[in-house]
């Protein structure tokens, strides 16, 4: 039986972060994923900001971490092909009693050594170009920044697996072998047990049920959902940077986030639950977003919304449980990563490395790891000229402006897609106006090439979710 030196449970942005980290060093990992896809949790349902953590009180593990990652962006982005833009953000204030909570937050960004500065008149409209126009005052933070958290998963994970982790999708960790001085010595899945020589918990919303099936802490985890709207390009290219409202004693409000494909989200809504695998939406909620949205972005028209969704976030009794458990030696919790995990995931990875190598894994740099993914040409992000010449494809997309050869590039290679929602988080195909009502047969059918399936069980999602395109 191989030996792994470390095994890493959980394929959100949190795990994949410690799985393409650790691939810099000569171990033998093991990354398993319950879902037959990475980035199937939190992690591709969120307002996908990464932020420089300027409103965060200073001092505490999140606010490092957040503050540690904000630089790193660029860096990483353009290494793993992820789009990330620094846009800045405005933060507005309605009322002439929240103008003192304006001064405040840039007294908060200040303390955190953030560049900010508060708009008032022609210069706030200018920034704000036609948006919020009630608005009294803004703090302008120009360092906010967007990702795309699905592609900043799947990337790591590309690079991981290139050099070396053995992803494991459809595997869940069920269960934990110890020896006598509680040590774990295997994990146990339903078809497979693993030799291990340490655990890294990241399992983000189950990060509970991991523990206490590794005889570890017992703490509590509950769905925190959020609910969005995503609206087109139409009134995404209208939408400069990312829009909020200035937090007051009794709402957050909701923001105005501008994707990396322009178009933009507005929510999410913050409510804690109890069902961990209820992702629904309710008309009710949605309203009341929108209601909110449009004191942000004048002339909304629901003729602009394209899908509605909602994410969990990992809520927990401790946020941020970045450790090595008081109970199993050999156990790293990465846990209750609420609701910052995309913009703190860089540092939260080093964490976690620092943590293994505390408890004795030997991090011996390897001597060529890759640490930049080969490109593959997207038609929608080449230059007109670009596109003309390189792309050299038929369109299936014609939305999201996907073509053949980005679609099969998406089933091939180190963590192919395996399934419809699999080819739309690495491609944008189906994600767009139409939401696959006009390419999705076309995608099924480059999908069934690719992977072998027969035509009428090309699944959406999980394995058995067939859709049938023959
Ligand atoms: C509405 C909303 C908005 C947000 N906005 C932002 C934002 O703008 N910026 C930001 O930084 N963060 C944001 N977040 C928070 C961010 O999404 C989370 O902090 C982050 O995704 C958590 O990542 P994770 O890897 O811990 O969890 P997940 O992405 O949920 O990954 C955990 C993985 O573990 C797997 N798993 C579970 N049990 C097992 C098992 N037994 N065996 C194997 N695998 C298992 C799951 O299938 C899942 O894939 C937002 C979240 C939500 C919901």
């Amino acid at each position: 039986m191989t030996r792994y030196d470390v095994a890493i449970v959980g394929a959100g942005v949190i795990g994949s972060a410690v799985a393409a980290a650790l691939s810099r060093y000569q171990l033998n990992v093991l990354w398993l994923e319950a879902a037959h896809d990475v980035a199937e949790g939190a992690s591709k349902a969120n307002s996908g900001i990464a932020g420089t953590g300027y409103d965060m009180p200073t001092g505490t593990l999140e606010s490092d971490l957040v503050r540690a990652a904000s630089s790193t962006w660029e860096a990483t982005c353009e290494a793993l092909d992820v789009p990330f833009a620094r846009v800045g953000s405005l933060s507005f204030a309605f009322e002439p009693g929240d103008l003192a909570n304006v001064t405040k937050l840039a007294e908060q960004a200040a303390d955190a050594g953030v560049r900010a500065e508060i708009l008032e008149g022609p210069r706030l409209r200018e920034a704000a170009g036609g948006m919020a126009p009630a608005a009294l005052a803004a703090l302008h933070v120009p360092g906010e920044a967007i990702v795309d958290p699905i592609r900043l998963t799947i990337g790591r994970a590309r690079l991981a697996v290139t050099n070396g982790v053995d992803l494991r999708c459809s595997t869940p960790a069920t269960d934990f072998r110890h020896d006598s001085d509680g040590r774990i010595t295997h994990v146990v899945t339903p078809r497979e047990t693993f030799a291990v020589g340490a655990v890294v918990n990241a399992a983000g919303l189950n990060a509970d049920v991991i523990a206490r099936a590794a005889k570890a802490e017992n703490f509590g985890m509950w769905p925190r959902k959020g609910m969005f709207l995503l609206l087109d390009r139409a009134i995404g290219e209208q939408v400069p940077k990312i829009l909020t409202m200035i937090p007051t004693e009794y709402t957050r409000g909701v923001l105005a986030v501008p994707t990396t494909n322009r178009t933009v989200l507005i929510g999410p809504t913050a409510t804690d639950e109890t069902d961990k695998s209820d992702k629904s939406t309710d008309a009710e909620t949605l309203d009341w977003v929108w209601d909110r949205a449009r004191d942000l972005i004048p002339h909304l028209s629901r003729d602009h919304v394209i899908k509605t969704f909602a994410g969990l976030r990992p809520a927990s009794d401790r946020t941020y449980r970045i450790e090595v458990s008081a109970e199993v030696p050999n156990l790293v919790h990465a846990a209750g990563i609420r609701s910052t995990g995309v913009q703190s995931s860089p540092a939260v990875a080093d964490l976690v490395c620092s943590l293994l190598e505390s408890i004795g894994v030997r991090l011996t740099p390897r001597r060529d790891p890759q640490i930049r993914l080969p490109r593959v040409p997207r038609l929608a992000e080449l230059s007109t000229d670009d596109a003309a010449e390189r792309s050299g494809s038929m369109v299936v997309c014609a939305c999201e402006h996907v073509t053949a050869a980005e679609i099969r590039a998406a089933c091939t290679g180190p963590v192919p897609a395996r399934s419809l929602d699999g080819v739309r988080k690495r491609t944008r195909a189906m994600a767009g106006r139409c939401q696959g009502a006009y390419c999705s047969v076309g995608v099924g059918f480059i999908l069934s090439v690719e992977q072998g399936f027969d035509s009428w069980d090309v699944p959406q999602g999980e394995p058995g979710s067939s859709w049938g395109v023959g």
